[in-house]
Order: C-alpha cells, then structure tokens, then sequence
C-alpha cells in the first residue's frame, strides 16, 4: 500500500508526533455531517470497519471535512 505523510498541528492529539506529524498507522477523514453521526473518535485499528458504513461523503471545501481518529492525550 502507498505510504502517505500526515502533517498535524493538534498536538494535543495521542497520534501527534514532534515536529506536527501524524504518528497513526491509519486514520479516518470524513465530512463533519458524517462525523456528526458518529459522536465517539474512530480510533486507527476501527477504521476500516467505520469507512465502509459511513460510505462515501462528498463535501463542498476543505472546511467541511475532519479526522475522526483524534483522540485527546
Ligand atoms: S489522528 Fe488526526 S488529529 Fe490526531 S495527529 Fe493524526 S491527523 Fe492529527
């Protein structure tokens, strides 16, 4: 699988890395309309699970969007 570099600034994050990376073998971004149906963080091992039912979520800007893998320190 093509490796991807995540660049994070919410260092408050348990994945952020020094230097505002992302340290998570897996994340999961979604539209904030989907997120909003799943209150609770999606953590990396959960994420494939989660993908599939949500599905796909076109949004309209960047702004609409957010990772769900966030969890606080
Ligand atoms: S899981 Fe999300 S919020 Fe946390 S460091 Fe990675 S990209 Fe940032």
């Amino acid at each position: 699988m093509r490796q991807l570099t995540v660049r994070c600034t919410v260092d408050n994050c348990y994945y952020w890395a020094q230097d505002n990376y992302c340290a998570a073998e897996s994340i999961l971004i979604t539209s904030d309309a989907a997120g909003r149906r799943y209150p609770e963080g999606v953590d990396a091992p959960q994420t494939n699970m989660i993908v599939q039912d949500i599905g796909e979520t076109p949004v309209s800007n960047c702004a609409e969007t957010a990772c769900k893998t966030f969890r606080r320190k």
